[in-house]
């Protein structure tokens, strides 16, 4: 039996009252139909409604003929009268995404002649694809002109033309469609063959966020955000942008060239560090000179210092250096001889201590699960 579709005839409609025209037992639950229904089935690239019905929990929404099917999760009785309910914040979030994505679509279409190609709803923001190249620098003039529609207040028109006018109106679709068909029009923005459910006015959208435009197959994907998601992300965005301003007590709209400044006091300091451990491994590798093999443990070193440190040591001891950094659990290591081989010394702490790593004839590095004073008494036993 026909389902009366309400949520075309009004978009804001969330509770309603319907008569059960069936009840089925399927897979998941009960496939309820009723005369008249305000929940949108899945099609067209939008997700369908969520919500309740007569007091069970409407899991998911189908169209299926003519007749609209509402997966329950409890039976309703058929010839009784129940009140739906529709998640309002979902239904809405997705409208607002759904009309922004034709208000950027008719934009890119408009200036580019390209067309949307794919649609994603993600969990924070959505992307479209369109089949030719934008660049990304064009981004803010799309997103201006996307969102002077919704300044505009446009009222969204939805209609079948007739068959003698459908070849007239000049719309987007992926395809040829034979008549019926449903077109959205935003006017002076956009016209698309559609079969989903928008706001009734641009207005509604609230704002449009192009967050970017990478190269995807032979044209791009635009992600972007709307309404009620466009504010969350400019929020989140903006948090984190406060936090990096007090982290720097840099103002909020120079937090960029405050970043850029820390970097480059960061590499300079580096480039000092880097030159006065130089001169200090050189001052412990002169207390070593000719010591033969040496065991030395460093705190709070680098992998690559550890390196250079046991380098040094074993041209100053001429033996093999085995130098250590870390705190228990996590040591680094690296052993050294600069005339021999410390393979079998590397395999014997890999056997006796759980060492991972490798290297070459004259040098090994890896890690050690294990503490600083069994280290020792393994270097002790052998040495
Ligand atoms: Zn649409």
């Amino acid at each position: 039996m026909d389902t009366k579709k309400l949520y075309y005839e009004n978009c804001h409609l969330y509770r309603f009252s319907a008569r059960v025209t069936g009840c089925e037992s399927v897979k998941g639950g009960y496939a309820v139909t009723l005369d008249a229904t305000a929940f949108y089935p899945e099609g067209g690239g939008q997700a369908c409604d969520l919500g309740t019905l007569g007091g069970a929990n409407v899991l998911d929404v189908r169209e299926k003929g003519d007749a609209i099917l509402h997966l329950c999760d409890s039976p309703l009785t058929v010839g009784a009268s129940v009140e739906g309910v529709i998640d309002e914040g979902r239904r809405f979030d997705l409208m607002q995404q759904h009309t922004g994505e034709h208000i950027v679509s008719g934009i890119v279409c408009a200036r580019y002649g390209y067309h949307n190609v794919g649609f994603h709803v993600g969990t924070d923001v959505i992307t479209i694809d369109f089949d030719g190249p934008i660049p990304a620098d064009a981004l803010a003039e799309i997103e201006t002109a996307a969102n002077r529609a919704i300044w505009e207040n446009k009222p969204i028109r939805c209609w079948y033309p007739s068959p003698e006018e459908l070849p007239t109106v000049g719309y987007r679709s992926k395809r040829a469609l034979d008549w019926p068909v449903r077109i959205v029009e935003v006017p002076g923005v956009d016209k698309c063959a559609c079969c989903g459910v928008h706001v009734a006015y641009t207005g509604e959208v609230g704002l449009i966020k192009l967050l970017s435009c990478v190269k995807f197959h032979q044209g791009v994907r635009i992600e972007m955000a709307c309404g009620g998601r466009a504010l969350a992300l400019l929020n989140t965005a903006f948090d984190q942008n406060r936090q990096v301003s007090q982290a720097f007590s840099a103002k909020w709209m120079q937090t960029g060239e405050a970043a850029r400044k820390v970097n480059e006091r960061l590499a300079a300091a580096e480039y000092r560090c880097a030159g006065l451990e130089r001169k200090l491994w050189d001052f412990v590798a002169d207390g070593y000179a000719g010591k033969g093999d040496v065991l030395h443990f460093e705190e709070g070193l680098t992998p690559l210092a550890v390196r250079e440190l046991a380098d040094r040591i074993a041209e100053k001891s001429a033996g093999t250096a085995a130098v250590f950094s870390g705190s228990d659990g996590n040591i680094n290591v690296c052993l050294v001889n600069k005339t021999g081989d410390v393979k079998e010394l590397g395999n014997a702490l890999k056997t006796a201590l759980n060492a991972r790593g490798g290297g070459k004839p004259g040098i090994f590095q890896g890690t050690i699960p294990t503490t600083q004073k069994q280290i020792e008494d393994f270097f002790h036993a052998i040495w």
